[in-house]
């Protein structure tokens, strides 16, 4: 159901904020606050469904972090929710803050999260390209047009005076900005400091009268730019436009509809919108989305490192998991529940639940996030396989050349394990880890190490193979629980739990893990067999 224009109707308009020019304007009407941005979000939705176009526009001047996968995947679930289309645009106009390999990890770091682009640098699309640097033709058409309309104008000013001008306001307390001396050149002297080569800018004339717009989160905005700053500059010296200017010619262009981007940019949205207007271009919806921060209350700071998405990949953390724990921390849903993949979050988006609040992002929760994931992977018999794949790998890798049985590699094997540690473990990792090695080598220990058992290690160890032999390949984990307390009775002095530290031991080499039943399973019958025999020659020797 959407709610028509007509009645949205507003009791009256609040100014809440008003800081430095910018104004947040609140509805205030006798509607809850969900119901009132839910009537914001269907009124555009309804009225464009089918061409719901957004973007995740990313700077490579540094990798992908949590911040901007969550950015990305906000507009991936809007896009696949109103069966629009997702484009990724890099905005790489500030050639001196790009990082080699950024560009392609973003793409690659999409894919990896399992929320592709449609439309993309790799992938292409009718309305690309989609790096700003294969664009510059169109930034200066535009900055050009703008100069002809009056809208903008060349500055001359130099690096020297406008540092000066910096300067100067800070010594007097003041927020430095430009000055507009450049407005008021006249058109010969333009033309003869053109004329003459000199290195010059193309600034945005700034007007007064800002229109508010109304923020599909924030509710109504107006930050009255020209107060405060100085024309910012559209095109640089270097040929390349700014920011500002690339990103609203991008989105005329690439024909998007809905600007969900980071909360920060709500502050420049008015200058975008004077921008549109002296284009004379219709702008797009824009819905700006809540910081994310870390639980307590503090930036999530890409310094730390360990929130690029790269490491998450590379620490195995699974993407369903990592987009669940994003999601979850946040706005945007009905309920909140853990174990949520990307069908079932765009099925259960509700933008009109997303708040203004911060999103508090409880890393220390991932872990648990990461093990239902897993969990529900391995129970998935199709996506079970690219774990087992995955796994097969990482053993490779870890145990080269101290496998002895070429079974533990065997897909079988593999899948009987996952299987097995499902709900205990939290990730891959974790299971080619020391705690795990017995599962992939044969563990080692000394006849020494035996002695101190038990007397009855002999007598033990003949009982196990005796017990194997019987069972042969029906090893259960219920069944074998039951078959060693009865096999625990058969001894004379050794005590259930000193039976049990002896056959762990003989199967694993610790005196930790999981039960004896199941590291017995998992092994099976001949590696049982073989971790025994070697046993009772120790026992023999000890
Ligand atoms: N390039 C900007 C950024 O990296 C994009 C902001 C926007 O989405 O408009 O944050």
């Amino acid at each position: 159901m959407s709610l028509c224009h007509k009645s949205y109707t507003w009791c009256c308009l609040r100014t809440l904020v008003s800081h430095r020019g910018f104004q947040c304007l609140t509805a205030v009407r006798d509607r809850p606050v969900g119901l009132r941005q839910h009537a914001a979000i269907n009124r555009c939705c309804s009225t464009v469904q089918g061409e719901v176009r957004v973007r995740f526009a990313p700077s490579p001047t540094g990798f992908l972090h949590l911040g901007g996968l969550r950015t990305a995947l906000y507009n991936y679930i809007f896009a696949k929710k109103y069966e629009g289309v997702f484009v990724l645009r890099l905005e790489d106009t500030d050639q001196s803050r790009l990082v080699p390999g950024a560009a392609e990890s973003i793409e690659d770091m999409l894919e990896w999260a399992g929320i592709p682009p449609d439309e993309s640098p790799r992938r292409g699309g009718a309305l690309g390209p989609y790096l700003q640097s294969q664009r510059l033709e169109l930034y200066n058409q535009i900055a050009q047009q703008l100069v002809e309309s009056g809208h903008a104008y060349y500055c001359f000013c130099s690096p020297q005076r406008l540092e000066l001008l910096k300067k100067e306001a800070l010594r007097a307390g003041q927020t430095p900005r430009y000055d507009n001396r450049c407005r008021h050149l006249r058109p010969d002297q333009v033309q003869e400091k053109l004329a003459q080569g000199l290195s010059h800018v193309i600034r945005f004339r700034l007007e007064a009268g800002v229109e508010p717009f109304q923020d599909l989160i924030f509710g109504w905005n107006r930050h009255e730019v020209a107060q405060v700053e100085g024309d910012p500059v559209v095109m640089k010296a270097d040929g390349f436009p700014t920011y500002h200017l690339a990103n609203i010619v991008d989105d005329h262009y690439m024909k998007i509809s809905h600007v969900l981007r980071g909360s920060e940019w709500l502050i420049s949205t008015s200058k975008h919108l004077l921008m549109y207007r002296a284009l004379g271009w219709q702008p797009p919806t824009f819905g700006h989305l809540p910081l994310l921060m870390n639980k307590d209350g503090s930036k999530l700071s890409k310094r730390q490192g360990d929130i690029f998405i790269q490491s998450f990949q590379r620490d195995g953390v699974l993407p369903e998991a990592l987009l669940d724990i994003t999601t979850n921390c946040g706005s945007g849903f009905n309920t909140n529940r853990m174990g949520r993949r990307i069908h079932e979050l765009i099925s259960e988006f509700n933008p009109s639940k997303i708040t203004t609040h911060s999103a508090l992002l409880d890393l220390e929760k991932l872990p648990e996030f990461n093990r239902i994931h897993l969990q529900q992977q391995i129970e998935d018999e199709e996506r079970c396989h690219f774990l087992i794949k995955d796994l097969q790998e990482q053993i490779q890798q870890a145990y080269t050349g101290e496998i002895q049985d070429k079974e533990v590699l065997h897909e079988d094997y593999i899948k009987r394990v996952l299987h097995l540690r499902k709900g205990h473990v939290s990730s891959l990792k974790e299971l080619v880890s020391p705690a795990y090695a017995y599962l992939w080598v044969r563990p080692s220990f000394s006849s020494q190490q035996v002695a101190t058992l038990t007397p009855e290690a002999h007598l033990i160890a003949s009982l196990v193979l005796k017990l194997i032999k019987e069972r042969d390949e029906e090893l259960t984990v219920g069944g074998l629980s039951k078959d060693l307390k009865t096999l625990a009775k058969q001894t004379k002095v050794t005590k259930y739990g000193e039976v049990m530290k002896l056959l762990r031991l003989a199967l694993s080499g610790l005196q930790q893990g999981p039960s004896v039943a199941e590291m017995m399973v998992s092994l099976g019958p001949a590696e049982i067999r073989h971790r025994f025999l070697k046993f009772l020659q120790l026992s023999d020797a000890s």
